[in-house]
């Protein structure tokens, strides 16, 4: 049962269109279970009733016109259930409604399953007979799993295609929804990112030139071939004549008369090679699969790593691509921290990932480059939207495909009203940072990316309270050596000096893998990730330490920021680490440098208990409140599905964040705040009340925060404060700062998403 159960749901999502998914699974699940009917309903929302869009069974004539109110018949019933409805009379049942055209007044038993996607009901399940008899559990049990797999499977088809017809016809503004990980609107072309050699990941694409186009494929047929025939040549005295004849066969397959030939007829169809390879190999691989004959069915694996190798030698040359369009807006299923260093800044407007939510590093590094950005969008038909039109709408996590000219002129006023604020705000920026009673606390700012510093100190940044190191590990094809790593710091520590730059030791793991370094694990947010990674590579540890220390000499600004720490222990070893490092530049190169200041970041729930043990052995603390919202609430912070469930507003995360403030002043160790919470005004208005003494944000958020500061006493800030902590709810939390903000006249400051 579970292999049918995989096959029908592999099937499913592998079907192009939603009718042929539609027609699949009731085919499939009739064969399955048995039965005489299997059809199913989804809810169209348009005419806000259930439809029947396929059934075997029932009368065909039946498909498209029979539809259903919410609360009309057992499947209206079944849908406001949301539960399955299992009868062996279904005409005895009160909601039975009987519809002449469906032909199914023969059929007595009835069960009827919802399609249920994120808590929506999309549609009905359902299996009829005509003998009087109720499916037994293990039958409603087969369907209720299916229909909560293909559930994911049709949310999608149906999103992709768009269920009215109508509307995927005109292709006009069609609105997909995700979670915003960086404000702001952008206008632009798509460029879709595949991930390499993925057959199932390549985008439809029209060629120009079939003649080019088929040439390409051949020197990408001709590249594989000889890497199969070199590889048999290395082989030839190991394998038998036998395994010898495998390789032959693959030879066969590449041949003009086999794949090589369909492949150009599709080309001279008019698609691009990448494409058609795709659909060929996929459409073989699809037959293969089906046969009984067990020898046939594993070449459909054969094919498949052929595909993928001649993909990979095409995928190489169009790799490069230098043409980027002046308002490029990449999208793709998983877009990494590297690739923004690939397109041009002055061409890259927008942000669209499929995966991915608000709280991962692509979205952290996409808010410091003030990048719009959105992600989580599972819906989205990513794969059809190469050189299509977007707005990308970064405020309401939204991503309209194909805008329609009032659309697009409604989001080009919005960007206009946008540029003309930043403006007015920047110009405040450069004045100091105090609240309306003279209270002063310093902004400084989170970096990475070497383009940050100009603007950064032009808006009266502080300094850099958190230097995301592993951003150029991130950025390079090896670690970074020690005199390149001397390079790349001594630049952040020259261009901000006298004011201090905070660098973090190699963060790596978690959500934030190098690509020559991957780390494979099951649970990577609570696996070998932060300190616990360059604890157990020194030799990577100690070269950060020295071209740290070394970049420092003549400068006295370098702090050092140890990440993810859980326990003294880490902390006792690091400092040692860098103590030594320290000891060796002065015996050995003789440099006179005076020993940085050394603190800790609290990202890990435990510290927050161990800040006596902590003011023992470090000079100051740092507060990652990404991480830490992501520990205390045990929410992945890279999950667009409970991204939902992501709060730093939560009354928890406060009183954890309130107490450690006390805590810290207690103990006299200096504390400050470089998550994300920093950078919305709100949360920073809360932090200075607490007694943080630095905020180190996104240079986008700096202007906003210091504009919110500058408009507040630190009095009123305590009594935002007082009001908050008793809050039970995060609801409770975001009405106090609704009403503060009313109060003082902040809310075009304060309450960041704005109405569209
Ligand atoms: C944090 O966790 O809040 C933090 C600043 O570090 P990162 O976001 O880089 O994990
Ligand atoms: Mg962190």
């Amino acid at each position: 049962m579970l292999e049918t159960l995989r096959r029908i749901v592999q099937d499913v999502s592998a079907a192009r269109d939603l009718s042929t998914a539609l027609s699949l699974i009731v085919r499939r699940v009739r064969k399955a279970m048995g039965t005489d009917v299997c059809s199913v309903y989804l809810y169209n929302p348009e005419r806000e009733r259930y439809v029947l869009m396929d059934t075997l069974g029932l009368n065909p004539a039946a498909i498209g016109r029979v539809s259903l109110a919410l609360n009309q018949g057992l499947v209206g019933y079944v849908g406001q259930r949301e539960e399955p409805v299992n009868l062996d009379n279904a005409p005895e049942h009160p909601n039975y409604l009987y519809l002449r055209v469906t032909g199914e007044e023969r059929y007595h038993s009835f069960l009827g399953v919802p399609i249920i996607h994120q808590r929506r009901v999309l549609g009905v399940l359902v299996v009829q007979q005509k003998a009087k008899r109720r499916f037994d559990e293990g039958e409603e049990a087969f369907l209720v799993t299916i229909a909560a797999q293909l559930a994911a499977v049709l949310a999608h088809a149906i999103a992709n295609g768009s269920l009215s017809l109508d509307r995927a016809g005109q292709r006009k503004s069609v609105p997909y929804n995700g979670v915003s990980a960086s404000p702001g609107i952008a206008i632009g072309e798509a460029v879709v990112v595949m991930p390499p050699a993925d057959l199932d990941a390549v985008p439809d694409r029209q060629c120009e030139d079939a003649e080019a186009e088929k040439a390409l494929f051949d020197q990408a047929l001709m590249a594989v071939r000889e890497d199969i025939e070199a590889l048999s040549a290395r082989l030839a005295k190991r394998i038998s004549p036998q395994e010898q004849l495998l390789f032959e066969a693959y030879l066969q397959m590449l041949d003009e008369a086999a794949l090589g030939g369909e492949v150009h007829k599709r080309i001279d169809d008019g698609h691009w090679a990448q494409g058609a390879l795709s659909h060929v190999v996929r459409r073989h691989v699809k037959y293969l699969e089906k046969v009984e004959d067990a020898y046939l069915r594993e070449r459909a694996a054969d094919i498949r790593d052929l595909g993928r190798r001649v993909l990979a030698y095409l995928q190489a040359r169009s790799d490069i691509r230098q043409d980027y369009p002046e308002n490029t807006i990449l999208v793709g299923e998983e877009l990494s921290p590297a690739l923004l260093g690939e397109v041009p800044r002055e061409h890259l407007v927008g942000l669209v990932s499929v995966r991915g939510s608000s709280n991962s590093h692509l979205a952290i590094l996409a808010r410091a480059m003030g990048i719009p950005t959105v992600m989580g969008l599972s819906d989205l038909p990513y794969k059809r939207l190469e050189s299509e039109s977007l707005v990308v709408d970064g405020y309401h996590g939204q991503v309209i495909c194909w805008p329609d000219e009032i659309l697009s002129a409604q989001y080009r006023e919005h960007m206009r009203q946008d540029e003309a604020l930043t403006e007015e705000l920047e110009v405040e920026a450069r004045k100091l940072c105090e609240t309306l009673d003279g209270h002063r606390v310093p902004l400084l700012v989170n970096t990475g990316l070497v383009e940050d510093q100009s603007r950064a100190q032009a808006l009266g940044a502080e300094g850099v309270g958190l230097y995301r190191t592993e951003v150029p590990f991130m950025m390079a094809e090896r670690f970074p050596g020690e005199q390149e790593q001397t390079r790349i710091y001594r630049e952040q520590l020259v261009a901000f000096a006298p004011f201090p730059v905070v660098m973090r030791t190699l963060d790596i793991g978690g959500d934030k893998p190098l690509p020559y370094f991957p780390i494979e694990e099951r649970n990577p947010a609570l696996g070998w990730r932060g300190i616990r990674v360059t604890l157990d590579h020194p030799e990577v540890f100690m070269a950060q330490i020295r071209a740290m220390l070394r970049a420092s000499d003549g400068l006295e600004n370098l702090r050092i920021l140890l990440p993810m720490v859980a326990s003294m222990h880490e902390v006792d070893e690091a400092r040692k680490m860098v103590m030594r490092a320290h000891e060796e530049l002065q015996s050995n190169e003789g440099l006179k440098l005076p020993m940085p200041r050394i603190g800790a970041m609290i990202e890990v729930p435990s510290m927050i208990f161990q800040v006596g043990a902590l003011s023992k052995r470090v000079d100051f603390l740092s507060v990652g409140s990404n991480d830490l919202t992501q520990y205390l609430l045990a929410v992945d912070r890279d999950n667009p599905r409970v991204a939902g469930l992501y709060n730093a507003m939560h009354p928890a995360v406060l009183r954890a964040l309130n107490d450690l403030a006390l805590k810290a002043r207690k103990y006299q160790l200096p504390v400050s705040l470089c998550g994300e919470l920093a950078g919305d005004p709100a949360g920073a208005l809360l932090l200075m009340a607490m007694g943080y003494q630095g905020l180190s944000m996104n240079l986008s958020s700096l202007p906003r925060v210091k504009a919110a500061i500058r408009r507040v006493t630190l009095a009123q800030a305590k009594q935002l404060l007082v009001a908050v902590l008793p809050c039970e709810t995060t609801q409770e939390v975001e009405d106090a700062v609704a009403a503060f903000s009313r109060e003082h006249d902040l809310e075009w400051l304060i309450v960041m998403r704005r109405k569209a």
